[in-house]
């Protein structure tokens, strides 16, 4: 094996996916964080003493976020109040397992969980909404409610922001699947790494440019605790396409995910093109933010309770996860 391409001492341990570098162990971590922080710094994701909400699910990618962050906020002294936000979508055999392990994560780095359930918040566990509505449209719902938990448990522990493990293959692929949709509304904005400043709390995206091989190998070489398992209801077919014809690009020529992120970073979308822009508002039922009089949470609820599922569905086109 080679040394290290950037202390020339150590033996290399891995070639970066993203340049191609052999780098140790250490110059790799070293390396990934720093280009973390500067990704923080350049877009001014964070000011000095907010509480930020880590959204933790127990998988790599939120588990290598609270773990750079917590890094990252000591080294250079951020000064922020870091806090593991949890969404329990009561998922048996997959939810109740990830969150055990997010339950370890908070004492492993010291950072308070809050777990905000869906039957707490709604009344229906994801189990309870299947056994009604089959696994044709499962994640329709369970993305609705995830969305506005998140603000609400947010909320809850007095965050002002929220902070998500989505990574730069996340991205690609979300302007990907809205460019084959002519979804010219959510191409404009999906790449920001800040959302949500319309209304709701911001939500940022730290890992916006960061490999999911390169999480996948930190996660790995540190020996972090994080959960694999698969949602039993993951059918999503669309965005499982997407996955796979972006990674076959990433095969042929590894910077083709960052170059679909920067090629969408700079379109341009006409303000008369696509939906016009939605007015910021309350949900007439439950108070929490809508565009619409009564919020998609709140019209896929009555559709539940009605024994009608798709009276919220056909009004509600995107799922998420
Ligand atoms: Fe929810 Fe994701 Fe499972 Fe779909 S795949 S039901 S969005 S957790």
């Amino acid at each position: 094996m080679k040394l290290c391409a950037e202390c020339r001492e150590r033996r290399a341990a891995l070639r970066r996916p993203r340049n191609g570098s052999e780098l140790c162990k250490e110059c790799f971590y070293l390396a990934l964080e720093t280009e973390v922080h500067e990704t923080i710094v350049r877009t001014q994701l964070f000011r000095r003493g907010e509480r930020v909400a880590l959204g933790a699910s127990g998988g790599k990618d939120s588990t290598v976020l609270a773990h750079i962050l917590t890094t990252l906020n000591a080294r250079h002294d951020y000064g922020l109040d870091l806090q593991l936000l949890s969404i329990d979508e009561g998922i048996r055999g997959y939810r109740d397992d990830s969150l055990e392990t997010v339950k370890r994560n908070e004492r492993q780095y010291g950072i308070p969980l809050t777990v905000c359930s869906y039957k707490d918040l709604y009344g229906w566990t994801m189990d309870e909404i299947v056994a009604q509505i089959g696994t044709k449209n499962n994640c329709t719902f369970c993305g609705v409610f995830r969305r506005q938990a998140l603000d609400r448990g947010a909320a809850l522990i007095g965050a002002d922001k929220i902070a998500t493990g989505h990574n730069a293959d996340d991205m690609a692929e979300t302007v990907l699947l809205n460019f084959l949709r002519a979804d010219t509304a959510r191409l404009g904005r999906c790449h920001s790494i800040i959302t949500g400043q319309e209304g709701s709390l911001p939500r940022v995206k730290p890992l916006k440019y960061v490999y999911e091989k390169e999480i996948v190998m930190y996660a790995y070489f540190k020996n972090l605790d994080y959960f694999s398992t698969e949602c039993t209801y993951s059918p999503f077919a669309a965005r499982g396409l997407a996955r796979e014809f972006i990674k076959d690009l990433e095969l042929a020529r590894p910077r083709a995910i960052i170059d679909l992120i920067q090629a969408a970073e700079q379109f341009r979308i006409q303000g008369d093109v696509g939906r016009p822009p939605s007015q910021p508002g309350t949900c007439s039922r439950c108070g929490y933010l809508s565009s619409q009089k009564i919020c998609k949470a709140c019209l896929l609820l009555e559709g539940l309770e009605k024994g009608r599922p798709r009276l919220g569905i056909g009004r509600v086109k995107q799922g998420a996860a």
